[in-house]
């Protein structure tokens, strides 16, 4: 047997990092868990730095560190509370880091981990929309890897020929639609967080639940895609495919196209970055081709889901706007999620932002947090005057 994989989780009391926590469950053996954080979800984290055995738990709200040291005490596992702690648990050494942190919340504590120079695991994708150029710089400076670990582009990255990319005629990304794609636009406008967040197909956290209802999130992968994959913007297309079973496509010059497959579930692509390159053992069953018997392909309808050509126009705009549609987006959604807002409100919210704030391009990580800053700052303004 090998050395053991040493892992840390930033994010492990939510849906994708309970989702690694279950694939390191089944083959406990193989790894070490060096840190584990979460936001306020005390004893969750707790409950898993115990379950697992890791050597160090951290959270972000320093309210709650003695909360959390109680918990852990007399266990040995060392603890640490607030942002700093965040980034601190993020920059100990491991071979594997899961980010999957949600928001840009998440991108100091990405920032601390590729800098460590080990294989970094992306699910939190709102870093790479608001910094990608400067996350991706980092890494190559540092030495580290990026694994995708959204199934979009953890499907992309199965099929794309990065030493070929010459060859490479588009990608397609897949989007399941969400829970609204058959509902009306004056159906959506009364739409409630609890009918948001009720995914057909995947089960996710709050935010990007919220996200894939209004396409949002496919709106953000589809930037993220352009970060993450050396091909250009205009030849990365994006389709509705209900079942969810195509995970994302990549079609080559010579008409060939590659596809990958699988069960709606966060574990297969995170089993993928885990072993990468090797493959590993998961539960889920293999694709019963009868029982799912077709699959459908449609054009996202551009009238109600404006996400879309708001994260097409930011991405060709480039500079700040990805970041402005980032912060204004994850304004929206929280507003939404507290009722303050309804539905079709978001895009609109965003749109508005994008077009009323214009600064410079960031130059380097601390621009990008200016603008984010000012940006959230802006958005909640906005949305207290729309509401007085
Ligand atoms: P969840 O909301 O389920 O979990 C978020 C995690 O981050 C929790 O552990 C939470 O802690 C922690 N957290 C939240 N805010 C902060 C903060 N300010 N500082 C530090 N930690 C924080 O999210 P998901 O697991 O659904 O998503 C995580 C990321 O992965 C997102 O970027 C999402 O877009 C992406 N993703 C998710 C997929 C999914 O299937 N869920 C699929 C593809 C991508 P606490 O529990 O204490 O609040
Ligand atoms: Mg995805």
């Amino acid at each position: 047997m090998g050395e053991r994989k040493r892992i840390s989780i930033l994010g492990a009391t939510g849906s994708v990092g309970q989702s690694t926590l279950d694939l390191i469950e089944r083959n406990r053996t193989a790894y070490e868990i060096v840190a584990l954080t979460a936001y306020r979800d005390v004893e969750g984290l707790a409950k898993a730095a115990i379950a697992y055995g890791a050597k160090h738990a951290a959270i972000g709200d320093a309210e709650r560190a003695d909360a959390l040291a109680s918990a852990l005490s007399e266990t040995g596992i060392t603890t640490a509370a607030g942002p700093e702690a965040i980034c601190e648990a993020a920059a100990m050494e491991a071979d594997w880091i899961m980010a999957a942190i949600v928001g840009c919340a998440g991108l100091k504590p990405v920032m601390a981990a590729v800098e460590q120079g080990s294989t970094v695991v992306l699910a939190n994708k709102e870093p790479l929309v608001s910094a990608g150029d400067v996350v991706l710089a980092a890494a190559k400076i540092h030495g580290a890897t990026i694994l995708p670990a959204d199934s979009e582009h953890n499907a992309i990255f199965q099929c794309f020929d990065f030493e070929r990319p010459e060859g490479i005629r588009r990608i397609v990304l897949t989007a399941s639609g969400g829970p609204f794609l058959d509902r009306s636009i004056e159906e959506m406008r009364a739409m409630t967080p609890d009918q948001a967040v009720a995914h057909p197909n995947w089960s996710m956290g709050a935010k990007i639940s919220v996200d894939s209802a209004t396409l949002m999130n496919k709106g953000l992968e589809l930037i993220e895609a352009d970060r993450l994959f050396p091909i250009a913007a205009d030849r990365i297309e994006i389709i509705v495919h209900r079942q969810s079973v195509v995970h994302s496509m990549v079609e080559y010059a010579d008409g060939s196209i590659l596809a990958q497959l699988g069960p709606p579930d966060m574990r297969t692509p995170i089993a993928h970055t885990l072993a990468w390159p090797d493959r590993m053992e998961t539960p889920m069953p293999s694709l019963d081709f009868a029982a799912i018997s077709r699959l459908d392909f449609e054009e996202p309808d551009p009238v109600r889901f404006p996400a879309l050509r708001l994260a097409r126009q930011s991405l060709d705009r480039g500079g700040a706007k990805p970041a402005i549609l980032n912060a204004a987006n994850e304004e929206a959604v929280a507003a939404f999620l507290d009722k303050r807002i309804g539905f079709l409100d978001i895009a609109a919210i965003v749109e508005d932002m994008l077009d009323r704030y214009d600064p410079p391009a960031p130059g380097s990580l601390d621009d990008v947090f200016a603008i984010d800053t000012e940006t959230r700052m802006r958005t909640r303004q906005m949305m207290t005057t729309k509401a007085a």
